[in-house]
């Protein structure tokens, strides 16, 4: 039997946690906020119509997530993507276009040969990825030594080849192309299978929900861990020694165990004190890995009059300053939920705005694509995921260019007793609620086998004595 503390009690730590426990472990699960869910948050409007504030699909392929929600009681339902066209504005042009995997926009010939070539070049070089080592992938000091926005201008020639990459990098890191290193673009691609299955509804990464929101998910696992998740309680400080650790609270609790699993974010991981102090490796790593900028904003109408127009609420546009939009309205008849992305750039710039102004700026997008119904909304929401001082930005952090290369054999390496998970550490479907629960239980599995877990983690020390805990 081993004592685990867990920090944070998203998906990944809540995940931990369950496989301990269901193991024989002891643990308990620090948790700065007064909720459980991290980065999945839900809300409920007047008429009990519940809205996704953070992460809210499950993707083709994500088994764990899936198997998860049907252990748990609860159910999916497919995102509204029916017979309904979604709407293209690109350069200066507003069209619409079927919603399906691989559809073509209506672009001149010069550019579809392009995109698609692109796109070929683009899978060939992810296909090469090593998921578990992305640092020792064939070519990677060329790869990683350059951005994604270089890639573009060098291997795109329209303008609309080079504008389908960029709207893909806001909409998928929630950054600029110039943010990011071509080999993580890669390796993130590889790892949620292709970009053209991260940018779908169907049969990608966008494919369904879970009735009554994903927060749900978080909430059952919690409910199942009962006192054991200890909510308000945001961790100052982590001490080891030979014997154990020691996790401590701003409110000057102690916890003792045997080990800690973080899951924190890098950067906010990067920001607890540690004694011994980290190695240089991992903290560098910490400095080198920012999240991306999101502001997720929500108009709501009477009912989803778009659906009777032939349109199925979805846009991709790049005037922005909203230039992703989804058809968010629940599984059953009620309200029409037209969602909404801030992001990269255009989110940096809408934080300093007011919500007020957001709201106009959101509506003025909807107009464009939707008409005049959609100018008056009897309900705005959003949340802007930079301002959450326990996550800091989102969807997930990404890596500059030499972080890989630079960093990358600290990316889930154990330090001592102190063991990292998170959908930043998951080598498949990372960024995603399935890597945040499978780094989760493969950490947990790591720690109750006291040996090697699939991911090839480092092995533990043996007999690691029991603490008594302090101060609980
Ligand atoms: C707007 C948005 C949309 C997204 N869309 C999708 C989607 O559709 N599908 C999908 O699969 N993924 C999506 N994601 C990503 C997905 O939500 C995340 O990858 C996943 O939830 C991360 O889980 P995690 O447990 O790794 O991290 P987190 O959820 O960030 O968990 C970390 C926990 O640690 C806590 N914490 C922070 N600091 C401390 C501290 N000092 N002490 C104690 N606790 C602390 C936090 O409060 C949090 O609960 C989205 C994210 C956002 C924000």
């Amino acid at each position: 039997m081993v004592q685990v503390v867990v920090v944070g009690a998203g998906l990944a730590g809540l995940a931990a946690a369950r496989r301990l426990v269901a193991d024989g472990h002891e643990v308990v699960v620090l948790e700065a906020r007064d909720r459980v869910g991290g980065r999945v948050e839900g809300t409920t409007l007047a008429d009990g119509t519940h809205l996704e504030l953070g992460g809210q699909w499950i993707g083709e392929g994500h088994d764990r997530m899936r198997a998860l929600v049907a252990e748990l009681g609860l159910e999916t339902f497919r995102t509204y993507n029916d017979e309904g066209r979604l709407t293209l504005e690109l350069l200066g042009r507003r069209t619409t276009m079927a919603a399906h995997k691989g559809a073509v926009p209506k672009l001149s010939p010069f550019a579809l040969a392009d995109l698609a070539r692109g796109l070929r070049r683009f899978d060939r070089l992810a296909r090469r990825t090593d998921l578990d080592r992305p640092w020792a992938s064939p070519d990677a000091a060329r790869l990683d030594g350059q951005t994604f926005e270089s890639w573009v201008r060098r291997t795109l020639r329209t303008r609309a080849g080079r504008a389908y990459f960029r709207i893909a990098c806001e909409a998928v890191w929630a950054t600029e192309t110039a943010d990011v290193s071509l080999l993580h673009a890669l390796f993130y691609a590889r790892s949620n299978t292709d970009l053209e299955t991260l940018l779908a509804v169907d049969a990608g990464a966008q494919q369904d929900r879970v009735v009554g929101g994903s927060v749900r998910v978080a909430e059952a696992m919690a409910a199942e861990l009962g006192e054991r998740v200890v909510l308000g309680a945001p961790v100052r400080r982590i001490e080891q020694d030979p014997d154990g650790v020691r996790v401590l609270t701003r409110a000057g609790e102690t916890y003792a165990a045997d080990h800690a699993i973080i899951t924190l974010p890098p950067t906010l991981a990067g920001r607890l004190e540690y004694a011994p102090a980290l190695p240089s490796w991992r903290d560098q790593l910490t400095q080198r890995t920012p999240a991306g900028a999101v502001i997720k904003a929500f108009a709501i109408y009477p009912e989803p009059f778009w659906r009777s127009r032939g349109l199925n609420g979805q846009v991709a546009s790049d005037v922005g300053p909203v230039k992703v939009v989804f058809d968010n309205s629940p599984p059953t008849p009620g309200p029409g939920v037209l969602m909404g992305f801030f992001e990269g750039q255009e989110a940096r710039t809408w934080a300093r705005r007011t919500p007020e102004e957001r709201r106009s700026a959101l509506v003025e997008c909807l107009v464009r694509s939707f008409g005049p119904d959609a100018a008056a909304p009897v309900d705005y929401r959003e949340r802007d995921w930079m301002a959450e001082e326990f996550t800091r930005g989102c969807y997930g952090a990404h890596f500059g260019p030499g972080v890989w290369t630079g960093y990358g054999e600290a990316w889930r390496a154990p330090v001592g007793r102190l063991h990292w998970a998170g959908a930043e550490c998951a080598p498949r479907w990372n960024g995603y609620m399935e890597g945040a629960v499978r780094s989760g239980e493969d950490v947990a599995q790591t720690l109750a086998t006291g040996g090697r877990s699939s991911r090839g983690g480092h092995r533990l020390q043996e007999n690691a004595r029991q603490l008594p805990r302090e101060g609980r």
